[in-house]
């Protein structure tokens, strides 16, 4: 609110500060076809029945092109001239392997990159691999493999020389920021190395070195006084939806953290995606004190997940501008703009209206994005049930609006607070009990108050 109210009353503060978007998860669907009959209308939507798809997807289903074009469409006209795009991946159908293949795969990610590119043609974007944009999915290697090469071609007019070598040999890379008036690095990575359904790097200790390198990388930053933004598109730490599951390997992990922890003075933000989902996470200090904050941007496709477990885990599309200060790469704001998909579906033919959906300082009344300010909002969202509900619906992009309490609220919390393993553990655990003590409270006192009865009946 402050920050906001200073832009609007200071012009330079305005003119100093600069916006860039965040897409995550198109997940384009081919085949989506809505006037196919239930468990029929797309590929990605397996046998599962549901209300009938309209012209611009639906719940079941990712995402028919018209969607993601009326998505980039919003965007040009939300902000047509951002300093740059990040687009965290995941370009290809949720379908089994075998309705893939290295061919359709690129020829996805190809597709993808030219609307992209089309939308946007004279910004940088800076472009992560998900874990859906390789055959056969997840199974990405630690050394240099045809996909890495022939994405790196894709996306040759985004990236410079040093990074296409890089990139191929492993799908990382880390480029300055354009402009004079930055300090800014980029630091692309390619996470899906820890995935744990990733195969090929099982029992590897640091596949395609990217840890060194990335170590190497944030300690040169730190010599040339430069802030970093991480990206990538798997993150580290427990999905908030689903009780424990984790998408890393322990010890990549661990390792992880262990990185932000001894670099965090030079990491401004970390921007990923894969949840389909709006939160982010929090990483701390030894002694506790918060020292970086990673934003999870929701998906494009709407697809509800079919993971085991989670329930009604579909979203509105959702597409993302972040307000930073380009000198420091300090976040200053958020605005998550969204289709809702039920709405748009009703309108038919008429092109749909992507709204604004929150803007982070507004909503949850804090001065800016940084670690210090995203604390404040988790504090808020674990005592507070009002900005619980409020983050919970934003969570699903105003899909899912049933309240959020009991595990809920302790899932969503400690995912949040804790990424590494232990500690999310004992945070479940002891949030449990104490819950599960709030629970038979009620039992307690009226098991008390019958036997103080009972005892003065017995005087
Ligand atoms: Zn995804
Ligand atoms: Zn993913």
């Amino acid at each position: 609110m402050r920050s906001a109210a200073l832009l609007l009353l200071c012009p330079l503060a305005a003119a100093l500060s600069g916006r860039f978007w965040h897409i995550t998860d198109l997940h384009w669907d081919p085949d989506y076809d809505p006037a196919a009959g239930a468990g029929q209308m797309c590929p990605s939507g397996g046998s599962r029945a549901g209300p009938a798809g309209g012209p611009w997807g639906t719940y079941l289903c990712d995402a028919p092109w018209r969607l993601l074009a009326s998505a980039v469409r919003a965007m040009r006209s939300l902000l047509q001239r951002p300093d740059f795009v990040l687009w965290t991946g995941d370009d290809t159908p949720h379908v089994p392997n075998e309705k893939l293949g290295e061919e359709k795969v690129l020829h996805i990610i190809e597709k993808l990159t030219s609307l992209i590119r089309e939308t946007f043609p004279d910004t940088k974007v800076y472009a992560a691999l998900g874990n859906h944009d390789f055959h056969p999915k997840n199974q990405f290697p630690g050394k240099d493999h045809r996909i890495y090469s022939q994405t790196a071609e894709l996306w040759r007019p985004w990236l410079n020389n040093a990074s296409i070598t890089l990139f191929r040999a492993g799908g990382f890379y880390s480029e300055k920021l354009p402009g004079s008036r930055t300090r800014g690095r980029m630091v692309v990575l390619n996470t899906n190395l820890y995935y744990d359904q990733n195969n090929e790097t099982a029992g590897e200790e640091d596949p395609a070195g990217q840890f060194r390198w990335l170590d190497e990388t944030l300690t040169n930053a730190s010599r040339a006084d430069e802030m970093v933004y991480i990206v990538g598109h798997v993150p580290p730490g427990f999905f908030e939806k689903k009780r424990g599951k984790a998408w890393f390997r322990s010890g990549f992990n661990e390792r992880y953290l262990q990185m932000v922890q001894k670099h965090h003075r030079v990491i401004a933000a970390q921007f990923f995606g894969h949840h389909h989902t709006d939160t982010f996470r929090m990483f701390y200090s030894d002694t506790g004190s918060p020292i970086n904050v990673m934003f999870l941007a929701p998906g494009v496709t709407p697809w509800k997940t079919t993971l085991p477990g989670v329930k009604n885990g579909a979203n509105n599309p959702g597409i993302r501008v972040i307000d930073y200060d380009p000198d420091t790469l300090q976040v200053l704001d958020m605005v998550t703009y969204y289709l809702n998909l039920t709405h748009a579906n009703l309108m038919e033919e008429k092109s749909p209206v992507w709204e604004e959906e929150y803007r982070l300082t507004e909503a949850f009344q804090v001065p800016d994005g940084s670690a210090h300010s995203m604390q404040t909002v988790l504090e808020r969202i674990q005592h507070d049930p009002y900005s619980l509900q409020q983050y919970y619906e934003f969570n699903s992009v105003s899909y899912d609006l049933a309240p959020c309490e009991g595990s809920c609220h302790i899932d969503h919390v400690c995912a949040i607070r804790e990424l590494d393993f232990t500690r999310y553990e004992e945070c479940v655990g002891t949030s449990s009990s104490a819950s599960a003590l709030v629970g038979v409270w009620p039992f307690f006192s009226c098991l008390l108050l019958g036997l103080i009865s009972l005892q003065q009946a017995v005087q």
